[in-house]
Parts: C-alpha cells; sequence; structure tokens
C-alpha cells in the first residue's frame, strides 16, 4: 500500500516537502486542503511552478475510472483506480437534511460473506490511509459543484472491505476527518462483520464513532452460513464486545440485516434478533437484500419485510428500512463488485423492492 499519496502525507511529511518555501505555504496548503476542501489545483494563491512539482512529490492516489450519476442526481458513485491497478468505489448519496459518502477500505474483502459481491471476489488489498481520506475529498469537492452545492457531513465505512481488518490505515483516516475536514464523531460510522478484537480497540480509543454490525442471522448456525467470520467470533463474545463498546462510548449501536427471502427474515429469527438488540438498545437497519451474481436467493418481499420490521417493533426495538439507493448503477450495499469490470459497461436496469 502506498504511504507518499497526497492525503498519505501528514503535516511534518508536509513541512519537509515544503522546507524550501515560506512558512506560511505550509498553512495555506493544508488549510486549503482539508479546512477548506479544495484541490491544488484550485490553490489559486499557491504558485502554479510549486502545485506543478507537488503534483509530482505529493501525488494523488485516485484515478477516476467512471462516475455514475442516478437518483435523479442524488446518488453519485466514483469508480476509482489505484496504484497497481486494483479498483475501488465510493458513494455520494444526498438526503433531505445531510449528505453522506461511503468510502471503501480495502480493494476487495476476505470476509467472504455469501450474499456480499465483494466477499465473493476475495481481497486484493489494503488501502493506504491517504487512499480512504481521498475519498472524502474528492466526494466532496464533487458535491460542493453545480448549481446547489452541498456540504458532505456524514460518513460511513461501509463501501469495499472490512475495515476493521485494517485497523491501523482506517482508524488514522477516521482521525483525520474528524480533526481536519471537521466531521462530528457522531457523523462516522464504522460498519463490521464483528471483528471482535478491533471492536474492542476502537472501544479504548478516545473518539466515540457510531458502530454497525452486520449481523444478518441472530443464531450461530445461520450466521456460521452467512458471515463466516462468526465461526471465530461467535454471537456470544461478539454480544459482549459491542456491550464494552456501548459502555465505553455511549454510542447508539445498529445492527445490519439484509433481509433474504426464506433464509433470515422469518418470526422465529425476528425473535431471536429481538433479543440481541434488547438488551444493548440496538437499532436495527433492515436492508432488502440487493441481488449479487454468486448468491442465488433473493431479497425478502415488501410484504415480509413490513412484517418483519412490524414484529421487531412489537418487541420493543426501533427499526428503520434502508433505501436502496444506487441500484441502478449498482451502488447499493453489497453491489460494489461492478467496479471490477474493466471497461464499464451499461448494465439493464434492475430494480429492489424499496
Ligand atoms: N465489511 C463491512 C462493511 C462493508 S459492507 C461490513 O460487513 O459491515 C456494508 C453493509 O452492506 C454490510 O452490512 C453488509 O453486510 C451489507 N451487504 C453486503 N452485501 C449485501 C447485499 N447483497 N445486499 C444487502 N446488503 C449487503
Amino acid at each position: 500500500m502506498p504511504d507518499r499519496t497526497r492525503y498519505d502525507l501528514d503535516r511534518d511529511d508536509w513541512s519537509t516537502l515544503l522546507a524550501a518555501e515560506p512558512r506560511f505555504r505550509l498553512e495555506q496548503i493544508w488549510n486549503g486542503l482539508y479546512h477548506q476542501g479544495r484541490d491544488l489545483s484550485q490553490l489559486s494563491n499557491v504558485p502554479s511552478g510549486l502545485r506543478d512539482r507537488l503534483d509530482v512529490d505529493a501525488p494523488l492516489a485516485l484515478t477516476l475510472v467512471t462516475e455514475s450519476v442516478t437518483d435523479g442526481g442524488d446518488t453519485v458513485k466514483f469508480l476509482w483506480e489505484l496504484e497497481g491497478g486494483a479498483r475501488v468505489e465510493t458513494v455520494l448519496m444526498h438526503y433531505a437534511d445531510r449528505s453522506t459518502v461511503c468510502v471503501s477500505t480495502q480493494a476487495g474483502c476476505a470476509m467472504a460473506c455469501s450474499f456480499c459481491a465483494t466477499g465473493q471476489a476475495g481481497f486484493e488489498r489494503h488501502l493506504s490511509t491517504g487512499e480512504i481520506v481521498e475519498q472524502l475529498a474528492r466526494a466532496r469537492s464533487r458535491a460542493a459543484e453545480g448549481p446547489t452545492p452541498r456540504r458532505v457531513s456524514n460518513i460511513v465505512f461501509m463501501g469495499m472491505g472490512e475495515p476493521l481488518a485494517n485497523y491501523d490505515a482506517t482508524w488514522a483516516a477516521v482521525r483525520r476527518m474528524h480533526t481536519d475536514m471537521e466531521i462530528g464523531a457522531r457523523h462516522l460510522t464504522m460498519s463490521t462483520v464483528g471483528l471482535v478484537p478491533g471492536i474492542d480497540r476502537m472501544a479504548a480509543e478516545n473518539l466515540p464513532v457510531g458502530l454497525a454490525v452486520s449481523l444478518h442471522a441472530a443464531d450461530d448456525e445461520l450466521r456460521d452460513e452467512l458471515v463466516p467470520i462468526n465461526r471465530r467470533y461467535p454471537l456470544e463474545v461478539l454480544m459482549a464486545s459491542c456491550e464494552r463498546y456501548v459502555e465505553a462510548t455511549k454510542r447508539r449501536l445498529s445492527f445490519e440485516w439484509a433481509m433474504i427471502d426464506g433464509v433470515n427474515d422469518r418470526f422465529v429469527d425476528a425473535e431471536r434478533l429481538a433479543d440481541l438488540a434488547r438488551p444493548l438498545r440496538a437499532h436495527v437497519n433492515l436492508i432488502p437484500l440487493n441481488p449479487t451474481p454468486g448468491y442465488a436467493v433473493r431479497g425478502s418481499s415488501g410484504n415480509r419485510v413490513r412484517a418483519f420490521r412490524s414484529e421487531l417493533e412489537h418487541r420493543g426495538v426501533n427499526v428503520t428500512v434502508r433505501d436502496t439507493r444506487g441500484t441502478e448503477i449498482d451502488a447499493a450495499c453489497g453491489q460494489l463488485r461492478a467496479g471490477h469490470e474493466a471497461t464499464p459497461v451499461q448494465r439493464p436496469r434492475r430494480r429492489t423492492p424499496s
């Protein structure tokens, strides 16, 4: 993984790079890139000769391959190529009250969740801190463009990869986003398959970000199948770690639940899920399963999702049904594999019930 790209460099690195320049340059560039969220090319107060040198000495990490827009302009998916040729995606979503960026932390993923397109593709490599931070920087400038500029307020670590399997780079990115890009801890959400050592490390950090656990099953037998890492960190161990996280950070926990027809959408699943969620006061996010090439089972019907939701609510659990943003451009949860195609192709329109 590279460590010298533009957003990998910390202040000291920049200070070294700018050693021959007047002192104020460091502040000018750091502020421009981070606090003002501008590209180097837009920093017109920096001499163009210096900008040219920095383009070489502090190169960008992400090369845009394609940008797809859907939902009337409210969802933008970026497909990037990284050094070495791996590809990852970032999704920018505008809502009435906020704009959210969904970032990737690895090219591919080693967790092998059966229903997830990234998991089906396998692991390529970790992303560096700079490669993660740059996704936000680039999405943020894109959001600020156009007739209705928007400010990115929320970040979710729900793109490709398992963030806690790339802990150091991911956490350094979280810190940079929080400290230098003005994203409050409450507006950062880490999503994980449930790597217990990583959750415990997060609990010990002094930055209480939101935690989303991709549960999908509330009994070990089914979870072993859907989320294989469950064999290493079974539910009892995972729930104890979630409890420690909530205790240490006082942050709300959420459980992600992709609704899979006849697999995890039965009455008994709602009952077991409620039993796990209630004591932790966890919020449940139901995500209608997005179809992926390697998993033949369908998502639950709209009726089934509604019934499951009522069952949980009846048992005192807070539930939301996540909308399937970006489905048409394969930007929905677990679908980002489309980005692995060497050349962008026009895909048939697909819809899932939302
Ligand atoms: N590895 C992390 C973050 C990336 S996935 C994690 O597992 O949490 C983000 C979310 O999308 C996870 O909850 C994941 O389980 C879910 N997801 C993956 N594939 C999906 C699919 N085909 N349909 C719906 N949700 C999916």
